[in-house]
């Protein structure tokens, strides 16, 4: 048996409170005063949130667990200054937590981190540390560019960010490298922004040498690692170039890829280019793209469908769907074997 575990799922439906209470919060920064307190939400409106939408979706999907996360494009950690951040992320820290509690067989929790583009990673090193601790979290999401689409922050291979790679590592978690909203209009958000940040961060992994400094850090670019794939030669022919080590040995031990790519045809690329060992399910519902593709009459984001649709092994696909995510997730992995899973 295999276990269907859609590695990127984010909270894109949360009650109306909390998302009205960010404006609110918003609206204080930019007047000086402290935000209002945060609503009560009942358990009930967390149940119906998920049951209507995305739990309705996973079953008649056929998959079994997601990994959950708050809302990406509302991290906005360009928004505000780090105490602002801050608060935001533990709310939507602890409502992923409620629904983990009300939905223990159906979502496991991954945090946002309290980023903020002129704050070092104090703050999201001890927010980490809370969700994988105190709520039973098992990864994070990483904004490498924090600022929202102007890229102003050091590489990923920095040791600016290394304080929150010591931590993952501490802790044995992963992170999947995610921006959120926009603010240059020059980018939309989940067409430009999102792959393009996949794959900057992918040549800047290959342009240093990260994980010769942390060789058990694990990162997930989303989003089937945005152009990378389809430009796997450039970047092969680029490690060449820059008297950098293969990139199977150099990034492909620590860097994965997940399945959130809209068509049968990058599936099918995603899966002949990049190893097995490196491809994780997901498929960011209910997200980016939410509409029924006219040419195959199903949901654009029903990548079970194009995954199930692959020439690979039962053995392949069981790698993609369940034991890969075991592998980066061990956390995830624990607990499923509490389960007796
Ligand atoms: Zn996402």
């Amino acid at each position: 048996m295999t276990l269907i575990i859609d590695c990127h799922g984010h909270y894109t439906t949360a009650p109306e409170a909390h998302s009205l209470w960010r404006e609110e919060q918003k609206a204080a920064f930019k007047d000086g005063r402290d935000p209002p307190p945060y609503p009560d939400i009942s358990d009930d409106e967390i149940r119906r949130t998920i049951e209507e939408n995305q739990l309705r979706l996973v079953r008649e999907r056929g998959a079994d667990l997601t990994i959950f996360s708050p809302r990406a494009s509302a991290m906005a950690h360009h928004v505000g200054d780090q105490t602002v951040s801050a608060e935001w992320a533990r709310h939507c820290n602890n409502l992923i937590y409620r629904v983990t509690q009300l939905f223990p067989d159906s979502f496991v929790g991954v945090c946002m981190l309290p980023q903020s583009p002129e704050a070092d990673l104090a703050a999201s090193v001890a927010e980490l540390e809370r969700c994988v601790t105190q709520l039973g979290f098992v990864g994070c999401n990483l904004n490498p560019d924090p600022g929202g689409g102007h890229f102003k922050l050091p590489p990923l291979t920095d040791r600016y960010w290394y304080p929150i790679y010591e931590k993952m590592v501490e802790l044995d978690v992963p992170a999947m490298i995610h921006v959120s909203g926009s603010c240059n209009p020059g980018l939309h958000a989940t067409g430009a922004f999102y792959i393009a940040a996949d794959t900057i961060a992918f040549m800047q992994l290959i342009e240093g040498d990260l994980f010769a400094d942390f060789p058990t850090l694990r990162f997930i670019i989303p989003h089937g690692g945005g152009a990378v794939p389809y430009h796997w030669g450039r970047y092969r022919g680029l490690a060449d170039m820059l008297k950098k080590p293969d990139l199977a040995g150099h990034v492909m031990n620590n860097v994965y890829f997940d399945t959130c790519v809209y068509h049968q045809p990058g599936i099918d690329l995603l899966a002949d280019v990049i190893e097995t060992k490196n491809i994780l399910f997901g498929s960011e519902m209910v997200g980016a793209v939410r509409g029924i593709d006219p040419q195959t009459g199903h949901y654009f984001d029903d990548t079970k469908r194009y995954v199930d649709a692959l020439a690979i092994t039962a053995e392949q696909r069981h790698a993609i769907y369940e034991g890969n995510a075991r592998r980066v997730f061990p956390r995830l992995d624990t607990l499923l074997k509490e389960k007796g899973l």
